[in-house]
């Protein structure tokens, strides 16, 4: 092997730099050349290469975002779109491919790769959590760290004048970064998408709980079925009359930033060893963290399988109109 390519795509997530860092050095380690691929899809569909040297990954192991650039590249989905993109990856002589990115990413990594004889492997690098077959993604502990920070600004304030903050969070159809945000920020109340909200109910537990104290905080997932935190307030509103409401929505505050220890840890050793499983001919497969082991998957069930037990919001939904 000589040549591998490595491409950043979808959001991006911080420790993504710590990845493009750690595959470069091991690379040329092994005497492979690294080739960054500039702007997701976008790039490989136009051939926007950049053979990566150490001088190019000094200083970014602490930087957010992606030195490589990344890009919504919906034009990717078309088959003619992806056979110039095999072109140029054959035309620079690229013998493997690493995709960063979360399950859009790997979905077109994995209609990409059964298209070509280039092996392709998947790092998960996105602040959701929202793939199977990894307990995190590269980018979901500092976008946590960010949340939980944030919130307890607002709590500040919250108490301050006895005020009800409605704080909405990323995720897309996933509650992970909801959940977890609202169990370490000490949140009276958090609505995800993985299960049913009932806004009576809501309304009621805000005024049980209100009773003597100052402020509640209620974090709202994105994806919620019910719609986001300034849908939800207004949905409150009129069960809560008496109440002062605030609304604030994090947005992409939650994507940037220094990526913590254990980001930068994770996309260290999932780098390593992408650059590893390439060499010893695997393709088709995702790196993945469990009990602090690395492991690896196949990047359908990856993309196929949930990481989210929509199942058993089936069963719960079920159970609810049987009542
Ligand atoms: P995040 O969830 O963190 O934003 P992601 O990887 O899921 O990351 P997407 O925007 O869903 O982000 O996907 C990134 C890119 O992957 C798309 O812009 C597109 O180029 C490619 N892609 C997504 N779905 C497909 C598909 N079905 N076929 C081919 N390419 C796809």
């Amino acid at each position: 092997m000589k040549k591998i390519g490595i491409l950043t795509s979808g959001g991006d997530a911080p420790g993504m730099n710590a990845a493009i860092r750690a595959i470069t050095k091991t690379a040329i380690h092994y005497g492979i050349q690294p080739i960054g691929v500039l702007d997701g899809f976008e790039g490989l569909m136009n051939g926007w290469f950049k053979n990566m040297n150490y001088e190019d990954v000094d200083n970014i192991i602490q930087r957010g975002g992606t030195v490589l650039g990344s890009a919504r590249a919906p034009k990717f989905k078309e088959k003619e779109a992806r056979k110039e993109a095999i072109e140029h990856l054959e035309k620079a002589e690229i013998e493997g491919l690493i995709v960063i990115g979360g399950d859009g990413s790997f979905t077109g990594a994995h209609v990409l790769s059964s298209e070509m004889n280039i092996p392709v492997i998947g790092i998960p690098g996105t602040i959701d959590n929202d793939l199977y077959g990894t307990e995190t993604t590269i980018g979901y502990d500092t976008a946590l760290n960010t949340i939980v920070e944030a919130i307890d600004k607002i709590r500040d304030t919250a108490t301050s004048h006895k005020r009800i903050f409605f704080v909405e969070v990323m995720g897309r159809n996933s509650g992970f970064l909801a959940l977890n945000s609202a169990i370490a920020s000490g949140a009276e109340s958090v609505l995800i998408p993985e299960t049913i909200s009932d806004i009576e109910a809501i309304a009621l537990q805000i005024k049980n709980q209100n009773k003597g104290r100052r402020s509640s905080i209620i974090i709202v997932a994105e994806g919620d079925e019910e719609g986001g935190a300034m849908d939800i307030m207004r949905k409150v509103k009129p069960h809560l009359k008496d109440y002062e409401l605030r609304t604030t929505i994090l947005g992409h505050i939650q994507r940037g930033g220094s990526p913590s220890f254990y980001d930068r840890s994770l996309a260290t050793r999932s780098g390593i060893k992408a650059v590893e499983l390439l060499m010893e001919g695997n393709t088709k497969k995702m790196i993945g963290i469990k009990s602090d082991e690395l492991v690896t998957i196949d990047l359908k069930d990856a993309i196929d399988k949930n990481a989210f037990p929509k199942i058993e919001k089936e069963e719960l939904l079920a159970k609810l109109l049987t009542k």
